[in-house]
């Protein structure tokens, strides 16, 4: 394991070259690069080096079978990795790509089967971060990159929470700053008829439709057989999670009431609105912003804060499944899901 890790920042509006390159031959000698997209920050490896690939298992303790995302710097890339790449796939990388869009599809032989954790298709994504870019580019290759958390926590949304999770165990963190989006890339199957949403972010079924016409969640029957990594417990702070109807008072005061007993630190999560509910003494709140947008750039750095401060129950309010809100809701619901 790497003894230390350096945390280099980055200017995001222009990437010094110079930093790059020195990330980049970390990559080149199959080292483990965190970097930010502009979803969460990566854990970066070279994709076709699989003792790389595994590194990254290794550091995130995460199960073998379930799958990476591919980062490529172009849409011409997708041909070396995919294989039957379908028309749809074109109109969608053209309106989408850079962003925070994976596409599901037949793997290439070029792939090595610890990219996707032995299944016939890979994940391909192109991200609408400059450093990211740069950095795959300066490699030359793609770059297999999950989320850079500790398997089963919740995505790093900044150069900081990467290092909660990795300093000591990775070589280097790319600091860009903040990411804009804050919840991860939305993962769409194209590998089957009707295409299928796997995991809901911020490219939304409303924006998918009219250039793919049928979308189903795919959630449903085989959902977690298709997409592995929504097999596990994710998302996950330390403290029990339970979710409530905005401004439902009585909710609260029975929880409130229930883990008062127990002398429980507790903190309730609101949606937009001061908290309204009983008091508690110590009880810890915050206020999400209203904007849904700003909601999903916070979520994951609440979460995490709540394990600094030893929170041992959230109560977080539901919030409207619309928009990027189907995306934050299905991460509160598996934070919740134990
Ligand atoms: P993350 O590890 O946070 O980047 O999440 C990647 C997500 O994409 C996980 O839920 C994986 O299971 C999913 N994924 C990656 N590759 C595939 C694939 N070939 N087929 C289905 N899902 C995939
Ligand atoms: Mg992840």
């Amino acid at each position: 394991m790497s003894p230390q890790t350096f945390v280099i920042k980055v200017n995001p509006r222009a990437p010094q070259k110079r930093l790059i390159l020195t990330a980049a031959e970390v990559l080149r000698r199959g080292g483990l690069v965190a970097f930010p997209t502009e979803t969460v920050y990566g854990l970066g490896a070279d994709a076709l080096n699989a003792d790389a690939v595994k590194q990254i298992f290794v550091a995130k303790g995460r199960p073998l079978d379930n799958p990476i995302i591919v980062h490529v710097a172009s849409a011409a890339d997708l041909d070396r990795l995919a294989e039957n790449v379908p028309e749809e796939a074109r109109r969608l990388v053209d309106r989408f790509w850079p962003g925070p869009l994976t596409l599901i599809l037949r793997r290439s032989g070029l792939v090595p089967d610890g990219v996707t954790g032995g299944l016939d298709t890979v994940a391909v994504r192109m991200p609408r971060n400059s450093i990211a870019l740069a950095l795959i580019r300066a490699l030359g290759r793609p770059v297999a990159a999950p989320s850079a958390n500790l398997s089963g926590r919740t995505s790093g949304t900044t150069a900081g929470h990467v290092l909660q999770d990795f300093a000591g165990r990775i070589d280097m963190v790319l600091d860009g700053g903040p990411v804009p989006v804050g919840v991860e890339s939305t993962v769409l199957d194209l590998s089957r008829r009707p295409p299928a949403i796997l995991r809901p972010g911020a490219v939304t079924p409303e924006d998918l439709a009219p250039l793919l016409g049928r979308v189903v969640m795919g959630r449903g029957r085989g959902g977690s057989r298709r997409s592995p990594g929504t097999r596990y417990r994710h998302y996950s702070p330390r403290a029990r999670v339970t979710l409530v109807e905005q401004n439902d008072q009585e909710a609260v005061a029975q929880l409130l009431h229930e883990v008062g007993r127990n002398k429980r630190k507790v903190a309730v999560v609101t949606a937009g609105h001061p908290f309204v509910g009983p008091g508690k003494a110590g009880l810890v709140v915050r206020q999400m912003p209203q904007d849904l947008g700003e909601y999903a750039r916070r979520i994951f750095a609440v979460l995490r804060e709540m394990d600094e401060l030893a929170v041992d129950e959230i109560i977080i309010e539901k919030i409207e499944e619309k928009g990027i809100g189907v995306a934050i809701m299905d991460r509160l619901k598996r934070a919740a899901a134990r």
